[in-house]
């Protein structure tokens, strides 16, 4: 017993408080399937179906975040700032953190370093014009990362991102083997904590799949709030305006949130707080070796 808890470190949350809790929202906007489905831009019914994200389901999550006193971190593409300024200003203005999502919420999956470094850079000029603060965090698109990710990530600043699926706790992820190298912060996500596994009902491209009822969502993310407290973990919960933010799924957020809220050593807190305690303490350091040869 002794390896396996080596194996897995307790992580030290802030004083009085022994888990951690992020919500995050992603805000693609139109961008998700302008860069899956270019044709989609001429489909007037697709494209205000994505416009629910910053015309209602963005201002039903807002007004319950300012209800309950919560401050969130918001993850959006560049192209969405672009398109959207007042949306994004009006999640600037109520407090929360808005990290970089790429640009046009390109899948990195395939793309080489210099591809994936231009889109980081077309993102920056983005929050520089219209955010006016550089963003700290990152959220890969759909979580799909390349090996050089981490290190693309140091070289612009960023102190940590949030889109890999290894731990329950934040840890350091290095850019190479050497105890010397650098690393930056990650904030794991998982997918059973995606509000888009369950909601998820595209007008032409995806009909039909994925409308769960807001109860068993409700139902599997509590017990996993649950065990993650327990254990002493960070619950990272990712939602979209566009699903979380219809009517009777806002009330799940907003359940949530209450049930959260009830837990007294349950630390509620925006993804750069969680990333900047992390800095501050002793975690997991891990370096991934890629794989190069599938045998
Ligand atoms: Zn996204």
């Amino acid at each position: 017993m002794k390896a396996i808890a080596l194996r897995y470190p307790k992580f030290h949350w802030p004083e009085g408080k022994t888990s951690a809790a992020i919500i995050s929202v992603d805000m693609d906007a139109e961008s998700g399937l302008l860069f899956t489905n270019p044709e989609t831009a001429t489909q007037l019914d697709v494209m205000v179906h994505q416009a629910y994200d910053v015309r209602t389901g963005v201002y039903r999550l807002l007004d319950v975040f300012e209800r309950k006193e919560i401050r969130t971190s918001f993850f959006i593409p560049g192209h969405a700032i672009e398109r959207w300024p007042e949306t994004v200003r009006d999640i600037v203005v109520a407090g929360h953190e808005i990290g970089h999502h790429g640009y046009l919420h390109e899948y990195l999956a395939g793309m080489d370093r210099e591809e994936e470094e231009k889109i980081l850079l077309r993102g920056l000029a983005a929050f520089e014009k219209v955010v006016g603060q550089r963003p700290q965090g990152y959220r890969a698109p759909g979580f799909k990362v390349n090996y050089w990710t981490p290190e693309l990530l140091i070289k612009h600043g960023f102190i940590y991102d949030s889109s890999l699926q290894d731990f329950d706790i934040p840890y350091r992820l290095a850019v190479a083997e050497s105890q010397e190298a650098p690393t930056i912060i990650e904030l794991p996500v998982q997918w059973m904590l995606d509000d888009f596994a369950y909601y998820v009902h595209l007008p032409r491209l995806r009909p039909g799949f994925g409308i769960e009822n807001p109860e068993n969502v409700f139902a599997i993310w509590k017990a996993e709030l649950d065990a993650l407290v327990a254990e002493g973990g960070c619950f990272n919960l990712t939602v979209h305006p566009f699903l979380s933010g219809r009517a009777s799924r806002c009330r799940i957020v907003e359940r949530m949130i209450d049930y959260m809220q009830s837990i007294e050593q349950l630390w509620i807190a925006p993804a750069i707080e969680v990333a900047k305690h992390a800095q501050t303490v002793a975690t997991a350091r891990i370096w991934n070796r890629p794989i190069d040869q599938v045998c």
